[in-house]
Protein backbone atom coordinates (compact mmCIF):
# COMPACT_ATOMS: atom_id res chain seq x y z
CA UNK A 1 0.00 0.00 0.00
CA UNK A 2 0.98 3.53 -0.27
CA UNK A 3 2.27 5.40 2.49
CA UNK A 4 1.60 9.40 2.41
CA UNK A 5 1.61 12.19 5.22
CA UNK A 6 -0.55 14.00 6.89
CA UNK A 7 -0.50 17.38 8.13
CA UNK A 8 -3.06 18.76 10.46
CA UNK A 9 -2.80 22.71 10.62
CA UNK A 10 -4.34 25.17 12.69
CA UNK A 11 -7.79 22.75 13.07
CA UNK A 12 -10.85 24.54 14.93
CA UNK A 13 -14.08 22.95 15.85
CA UNK A 14 -16.62 24.66 18.17
CA UNK A 15 -19.94 23.60 19.26
CA UNK A 16 -21.75 26.66 20.26
CA UNK A 17 -19.24 27.90 22.64
CA UNK A 18 -17.74 24.81 23.68
CA UNK A 19 -13.93 24.39 21.87
CA UNK A 20 -13.70 21.14 20.77
CA UNK A 21 -10.71 21.76 18.63
CA UNK A 22 -8.17 24.50 19.67
CA UNK A 23 -5.74 25.30 17.15
CA UNK A 24 -4.55 22.41 16.44
CA UNK A 25 -1.49 21.06 14.65
CA UNK A 26 0.17 17.70 13.68
CA UNK A 27 2.02 16.55 11.40
CA UNK A 28 2.22 12.96 10.79
CA UNK A 29 4.81 11.10 8.60
CA UNK A 30 4.65 8.67 5.79
CA UNK A 31 3.44 5.07 7.41
CA UNK A 32 3.61 6.50 10.66
CA UNK A 33 1.77 4.58 13.58
CA UNK A 34 0.47 7.78 15.35
CA UNK A 35 -1.39 7.92 18.62
CA UNK A 36 -4.35 10.12 20.16
CA UNK A 37 -4.37 9.88 23.56
CA UNK A 38 -6.34 11.78 26.11
CA UNK A 39 -9.08 11.54 28.95
CA UNK A 40 -12.99 11.36 27.28
CA UNK A 41 -14.16 14.32 25.70
CA UNK A 42 -10.68 15.85 24.57
CA UNK A 43 -11.51 16.04 21.07
CA UNK A 44 -9.85 12.98 19.80
CA UNK A 45 -12.76 11.47 18.05
CA UNK A 46 -13.99 14.81 16.91
CA UNK A 47 -10.34 15.38 15.12
CA UNK A 48 -10.23 11.56 13.54
CA UNK A 49 -14.43 12.74 12.48
CA UNK A 50 -12.96 15.50 11.39
CA UNK A 51 -10.19 13.95 9.07
CA UNK A 52 -12.94 10.97 7.64
CA UNK A 53 -14.62 14.08 6.39
CA UNK A 54 -17.48 13.97 9.39
CA UNK A 55 -16.88 17.11 11.09
CA UNK A 56 -17.07 20.14 9.35
CA UNK A 57 -13.96 22.02 10.85
CA UNK A 58 -14.28 25.82 10.92
CA UNK A 59 -10.84 26.93 10.42
CA UNK A 60 -7.60 24.79 9.56
CA UNK A 61 -6.58 22.49 6.93
CA UNK A 62 -5.87 18.68 6.54
CA UNK A 63 -4.09 17.48 3.85
CA UNK A 64 -2.60 13.79 2.75
CA UNK A 65 0.19 13.61 0.84
CA UNK A 66 -0.09 16.47 -1.57
CA UNK A 67 -3.71 17.10 -1.43
CA UNK A 68 -5.75 18.98 0.09
CA UNK A 69 -8.60 17.22 1.97
CA UNK A 70 -9.97 19.88 3.57
CA UNK A 71 -13.43 20.33 1.91
CA UNK A 72 -13.31 17.11 0.05
CA UNK A 73 -16.12 15.19 0.27
CA UNK A 74 -15.69 11.59 2.79
CA UNK A 75 -16.26 8.84 0.19
CA UNK A 76 -13.61 10.67 -1.78
CA UNK A 77 -10.85 10.85 0.80
CA UNK A 78 -10.16 6.71 0.28
CA UNK A 79 -9.56 6.29 4.33
CA UNK A 80 -10.11 3.59 6.03
CA UNK A 81 -11.77 3.46 9.24
CA UNK A 82 -11.98 1.29 12.19
CA UNK A 83 -14.77 2.11 15.31
CA UNK A 84 -15.36 0.48 18.61
CA UNK A 85 -18.63 -0.74 17.72
CA UNK A 86 -17.49 -2.25 14.43
CA UNK A 87 -20.44 -0.34 12.73
CA UNK A 88 -20.81 -4.30 9.91
CA UNK A 89 -24.02 -4.91 8.15
CA UNK A 90 -25.68 -7.59 10.48
CA UNK A 91 -27.73 -8.78 7.81
CA UNK A 92 -25.10 -9.68 5.46
CA UNK A 93 -22.32 -12.85 5.82
CA UNK A 94 -18.88 -11.36 6.32
CA UNK A 95 -17.20 -11.69 3.15
CA UNK A 96 -20.23 -9.66 1.88
CA UNK A 97 -18.91 -7.06 4.62
CA UNK A 98 -15.38 -6.83 3.50
CA UNK A 99 -16.82 -6.55 -0.12
CA UNK A 100 -19.01 -4.21 0.61
CA UNK A 101 -16.44 -1.27 -0.29
CA UNK A 102 -14.96 -2.80 -3.23
CA UNK A 103 -18.43 -2.81 -4.36
CA UNK A 104 -18.98 0.91 -3.92
CA UNK A 105 -15.96 1.19 -5.93
CA UNK A 106 -17.66 -0.62 -9.12
CA UNK A 107 -14.47 -3.03 -8.46
CA UNK A 108 -15.21 -6.48 -10.80
CA UNK A 109 -17.10 -9.25 -8.97
CA UNK A 110 -14.47 -11.56 -9.15
CA UNK A 111 -11.53 -9.53 -8.17
CA UNK A 112 -13.29 -8.43 -5.36
CA UNK A 113 -14.24 -11.75 -4.10
CA UNK A 114 -10.32 -12.66 -4.28
CA UNK A 115 -9.16 -8.80 -2.40
CA UNK A 116 -11.80 -9.50 0.39
CA UNK A 117 -10.44 -13.35 0.85
CA UNK A 118 -7.16 -12.21 0.76
CA UNK A 119 -8.14 -9.02 3.35
CA UNK A 120 -9.51 -11.99 5.70
CA UNK A 121 -6.67 -13.85 5.35
CA UNK A 122 -4.44 -11.41 6.46
CA UNK A 123 -6.51 -10.82 9.49
CA UNK A 124 -6.72 -14.69 10.42
CA UNK A 125 -9.86 -15.41 9.29
CA UNK A 126 -9.43 -17.43 6.40
CA UNK A 127 -12.59 -19.52 6.13
CA UNK A 128 -14.81 -17.64 7.79
CA UNK A 129 -16.32 -15.67 4.59
CA UNK A 130 -19.62 -17.36 4.77
CA UNK A 131 -20.60 -16.88 8.51
CA UNK A 132 -22.96 -14.70 9.73
CA UNK A 133 -21.63 -11.58 11.79
CA UNK A 134 -24.28 -12.38 14.81
CA UNK A 135 -21.99 -15.63 15.21
CA UNK A 136 -18.95 -14.15 15.47
CA UNK A 137 -17.05 -13.38 18.42
CA UNK A 138 -16.39 -9.56 19.56
CA UNK A 139 -12.79 -9.71 18.87
CA UNK A 140 -13.72 -11.66 15.43
CA UNK A 141 -16.05 -8.70 14.45
CA UNK A 142 -13.28 -6.72 14.78
CA UNK A 143 -11.06 -8.25 12.77
CA UNK A 144 -13.56 -8.37 9.63
CA UNK A 145 -13.81 -4.75 10.27
CA UNK A 146 -10.62 -4.24 10.34
CA UNK A 147 -9.68 -6.41 6.42
CA UNK A 148 -13.19 -4.28 5.56
CA UNK A 149 -11.15 -1.34 6.92
CA UNK A 150 -7.67 -2.22 4.63
CA UNK A 151 -9.49 -4.27 1.60
CA UNK A 152 -9.87 -1.27 -1.04
CA UNK A 153 -6.03 -0.22 -0.22
CA UNK A 154 -6.92 3.17 1.79
CA UNK A 155 -4.19 6.09 1.27
CA UNK A 156 -4.46 6.11 5.56
CA UNK A 157 -6.42 4.24 8.64
CA UNK A 158 -8.29 5.89 11.12
CA UNK A 159 -9.30 3.91 14.56
CA UNK A 160 -11.06 5.14 17.62
CA UNK A 161 -11.14 3.09 20.29
CA UNK A 162 -11.50 0.01 18.65
CA UNK A 163 -10.72 -2.36 21.03
CA UNK A 164 -12.18 -1.37 24.17
CA UNK A 165 -14.98 -3.37 23.49
CA UNK A 166 -13.19 -6.47 24.08
CA UNK A 167 -12.19 -7.77 27.56
CA UNK A 168 -8.41 -7.42 28.90
CA UNK A 169 -6.60 -10.63 27.80
CA UNK A 170 -7.87 -10.09 23.88
CA UNK A 171 -7.52 -6.37 24.16
CA UNK A 172 -3.44 -6.81 24.62
CA UNK A 173 -3.32 -9.80 22.17
CA UNK A 174 -4.94 -7.62 19.57
CA UNK A 175 -2.76 -4.36 20.11
CA UNK A 176 0.08 -6.55 19.20
CA UNK A 177 -1.96 -7.66 16.04
CA UNK A 178 -3.17 -4.21 14.84
CA UNK A 179 0.50 -3.26 15.25
CA UNK A 180 1.85 -6.53 13.39
CA UNK A 181 -1.06 -5.18 10.69
CA UNK A 182 -0.22 -1.90 10.20
CA UNK A 183 3.98 -3.19 9.51
CA UNK A 184 2.98 -5.02 7.04
CA UNK A 185 0.71 -2.75 4.98
CA UNK A 186 2.85 0.26 6.07
CA UNK A 187 -0.30 2.55 5.47
CA UNK A 188 -0.35 5.78 7.46
CA UNK A 189 -2.47 5.04 10.88
CA UNK A 190 -3.83 7.02 13.51
CA UNK A 191 -5.16 5.58 16.75
CA UNK A 192 -7.38 6.88 19.38
CA UNK A 193 -7.35 5.37 23.07
CA UNK A 194 -7.47 6.88 26.37
CA UNK A 195 -5.74 3.63 27.57
CA UNK A 196 -1.93 5.16 28.52
CA UNK A 197 -0.45 1.54 28.49
CA UNK A 198 -2.05 0.82 24.67
CA UNK A 199 -0.82 3.68 23.38
CA UNK A 200 2.69 3.24 24.70
CA UNK A 201 2.58 -0.34 23.68
CA UNK A 202 1.68 0.22 20.19
CA UNK A 203 2.68 3.80 18.68
CA UNK A 204 5.93 5.16 17.42
CA UNK A 205 4.60 8.45 18.62
CA UNK A 206 1.88 9.60 21.26
CA UNK A 207 0.26 13.22 21.07
CA UNK A 208 -1.50 13.89 24.11
CA UNK A 209 -4.46 15.54 24.30
CA UNK A 210 -6.65 17.78 26.69
CA UNK A 211 -9.11 19.62 26.27
CA UNK A 212 -9.23 20.19 22.99
CA UNK A 213 -5.37 21.05 22.52
CA UNK A 214 -2.33 18.59 22.15
CA UNK A 215 -0.44 18.82 25.36
CA UNK A 216 3.11 17.09 23.88
CA UNK A 217 3.91 14.71 20.79
CA UNK A 218 6.75 12.23 21.01
CA UNK A 219 7.80 8.85 21.40
CA UNK A 220 6.53 6.63 24.11
CA UNK A 221 9.21 6.73 26.21
CA UNK A 222 9.82 10.16 25.74
CA UNK A 223 6.04 10.85 27.06
CA UNK A 224 6.83 8.36 29.75
CA UNK A 225 10.08 9.41 31.03
CA UNK A 226 10.39 13.31 30.29
CA UNK A 227 6.61 14.70 30.27
CA UNK A 228 6.29 18.45 29.12
CA UNK A 229 3.70 19.22 31.46
CA UNK A 230 1.80 18.35 34.95
CA UNK A 231 -0.70 17.10 32.80
CA UNK A 232 1.14 14.59 30.65
CA UNK A 233 3.14 13.97 34.10
CA UNK A 234 0.01 12.34 35.74
CA UNK A 235 -2.34 10.83 33.16
CA UNK A 236 0.68 8.72 32.02
CA UNK A 237 1.20 6.32 35.09
CA UNK A 238 2.02 7.12 38.44
CA UNK A 239 3.75 10.10 38.54
CA UNK A 240 5.19 11.43 42.06
CA UNK A 241 5.43 15.14 41.92
CA UNK A 242 7.78 16.43 44.46
CA UNK A 243 8.67 19.96 45.46
CA UNK A 244 12.43 19.76 45.07
CA UNK A 245 12.94 21.25 48.67
CA UNK A 246 12.20 17.62 50.09
CA UNK A 247 15.45 16.28 48.19
CA UNK A 248 18.40 15.28 49.48
CA UNK A 249 21.93 14.90 48.81
CA UNK A 250 24.49 13.05 50.16
CA UNK A 251 26.12 15.26 51.22
CA UNK A 252 23.51 16.96 53.50
CA UNK A 253 22.19 19.62 51.30
CA UNK A 254 18.53 19.65 49.42
CA UNK A 255 18.16 20.00 45.68
CA UNK A 256 15.86 23.34 46.39
CA UNK A 257 15.15 25.74 44.01
CA UNK A 258 14.70 23.46 40.74
CA UNK A 259 11.21 23.41 41.32
CA UNK A 260 8.85 20.18 40.54
CA UNK A 261 10.47 16.73 40.16
CA UNK A 262 8.70 14.20 38.90
CA UNK A 263 9.68 10.41 39.64
CA UNK A 264 7.83 7.48 38.53
CA UNK A 265 7.20 5.20 41.29
CA UNK A 266 9.04 2.64 39.98
CA UNK A 267 12.34 5.04 40.00
CA UNK A 268 13.01 4.78 43.54
CA UNK A 269 14.18 2.01 45.58
CA UNK A 270 15.10 1.42 49.46
CA UNK A 271 18.00 0.12 50.76
CA UNK A 272 20.96 1.18 53.36
CA UNK A 273 23.26 1.29 51.27
CA UNK A 274 21.64 3.80 48.40
CA UNK A 275 22.79 7.00 50.43
CA UNK A 276 25.79 7.45 47.91
CA UNK A 277 27.00 10.22 45.98
CA UNK A 278 25.39 10.03 42.62
CA UNK A 279 21.62 9.68 44.38
CA UNK A 280 18.80 11.64 45.59
CA UNK A 281 17.01 10.74 48.63
CA UNK A 282 13.65 11.60 50.39
CA UNK A 283 12.58 10.57 53.66
CA UNK A 284 8.94 9.12 55.07
CA UNK A 285 7.22 7.59 57.12
CA UNK A 286 5.51 4.49 55.67
CA UNK A 287 1.39 3.96 55.66
CA UNK A 288 0.67 0.91 53.81
CA UNK A 289 2.42 -1.08 52.07
CA UNK A 290 0.68 -4.21 50.22
CA UNK A 291 2.15 -7.13 47.84
CA UNK A 292 1.03 -7.38 44.72
CA UNK A 293 2.63 -9.99 42.77
CA UNK A 294 5.58 -8.82 40.61
CA UNK A 295 6.07 -5.79 42.74
CA UNK A 296 5.51 -4.16 46.37
CA UNK A 297 3.80 -0.93 46.63
CA UNK A 298 4.34 1.44 49.81
CA UNK A 299 2.84 4.89 50.58
CA UNK A 300 5.22 7.08 52.16
CA UNK A 301 4.07 10.35 53.84
CA UNK A 302 7.12 13.06 53.24
CA UNK A 303 7.95 15.69 55.84
CA UNK A 304 5.47 18.03 54.43
CA UNK A 305 2.66 15.71 54.29
CA UNK A 306 2.92 14.64 50.95
CA UNK A 307 2.20 10.99 49.56
CA UNK A 308 4.73 9.48 47.61
CA UNK A 309 4.41 5.98 45.94
CA UNK A 310 7.17 3.38 45.35
CA UNK A 311 6.64 0.54 43.48
CA UNK A 312 9.55 -1.57 44.66
CA UNK A 313 10.03 -5.04 41.91
CA UNK A 314 9.69 -8.26 43.98
CA UNK A 315 13.14 -9.40 42.72
CA UNK A 316 15.01 -6.50 45.03
CA UNK A 317 12.74 -6.42 47.34
CA UNK A 318 14.89 -8.03 50.37
CA UNK A 319 14.88 -4.56 52.39
CA UNK A 320 11.56 -4.13 51.82
CA UNK A 321 10.27 -7.54 53.18
CA UNK A 322 10.37 -6.70 56.94
CA UNK A 323 9.29 -3.02 56.99
CA UNK A 324 5.85 -2.25 58.61
CA UNK A 325 3.42 0.59 58.61
CA UNK A 326 5.22 3.16 60.57
CA UNK A 327 8.39 2.77 60.14
CA UNK A 328 10.38 5.92 58.70
CA UNK A 329 12.55 4.66 55.38
CA UNK A 330 14.94 7.10 53.33
CA UNK A 331 13.95 5.91 49.41
CA UNK A 332 16.67 7.03 46.94
CA UNK A 333 16.92 7.36 43.05
CA UNK A 334 19.77 7.81 40.97
CA UNK A 335 20.02 11.82 40.69
CA UNK A 336 20.56 11.68 36.81
CA UNK A 337 17.18 10.07 36.46
CA UNK A 338 15.28 12.86 37.96
CA UNK A 339 13.13 15.03 35.41
CA UNK A 340 11.85 18.25 36.26
CA UNK A 341 8.79 19.73 35.04
CA UNK A 342 9.03 22.73 32.85
CA UNK A 343 7.85 25.81 35.20
CA UNK A 344 4.04 26.30 33.77
CA UNK A 345 1.99 29.75 33.79
CA UNK A 346 -0.49 29.82 36.01
CA UNK A 347 1.00 26.87 38.16
P1 LIG B 1 -13.20 12.21 22.91
O1 LIG B 1 -13.30 11.38 21.68
O2 LIG B 1 -11.80 12.62 23.25
O3 LIG B 1 -13.87 11.58 24.10
P2 LIG B 1 -14.96 14.03 21.51
O4 LIG B 1 -14.16 14.49 20.34
O5 LIG B 1 -15.99 12.99 21.25
O6 LIG B 1 -13.97 13.60 22.67
O7 LIG B 1 -15.69 15.28 22.15
C1 LIG B 1 -15.01 16.45 22.51
C2 LIG B 1 -16.01 17.41 23.11
O8 LIG B 1 -16.90 17.89 22.13
C3 LIG B 1 -16.85 16.80 24.21
O9 LIG B 1 -17.00 17.71 25.27
C4 LIG B 1 -18.17 16.51 23.53
O10 LIG B 1 -19.23 16.58 24.44
C5 LIG B 1 -18.25 17.63 22.50
N1 LIG B 1 -18.99 17.21 21.31
C6 LIG B 1 -18.64 16.23 20.46
N2 LIG B 1 -19.52 16.10 19.45
C7 LIG B 1 -20.48 17.03 19.67
C8 LIG B 1 -21.68 17.42 18.98
N3 LIG B 1 -22.06 16.82 17.85
N4 LIG B 1 -22.40 18.43 19.53
C9 LIG B 1 -22.02 19.05 20.66
N5 LIG B 1 -20.89 18.75 21.35
C10 LIG B 1 -20.14 17.74 20.87
MG1 LIG C 1 -14.11 9.46 21.44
Amino acid sequence: MTSLPISIASVRKAYGSYVALDNVSLDIAAGEFLTLLGPSGSGKTTLLMALAGFVRLDGGSLTIGEQDVTRLAPNKREIGIVFQNYALFPHMSVLGNVEYPLMLRKTPRAEARERALAALARVKLDGFGDRNIAALSGGQRQRVALARAIVFEPRVMLMDEPLSALDKNLREHMQFEIRRLHDDLGVTTIYVTHDQREALTMSDRIAVMEAGRIRQMDAPQEIYRRPANRFVAEFMGEANLIVSELLLTATGGTLAGRGLAMIRAEGFDLSPEGIVGENVMIKGKIATKAFRGENWLLNLIADDGSAIMLSIPASRAAGCVGLAAGDIVTAYTPAADIHFLPKEAGA
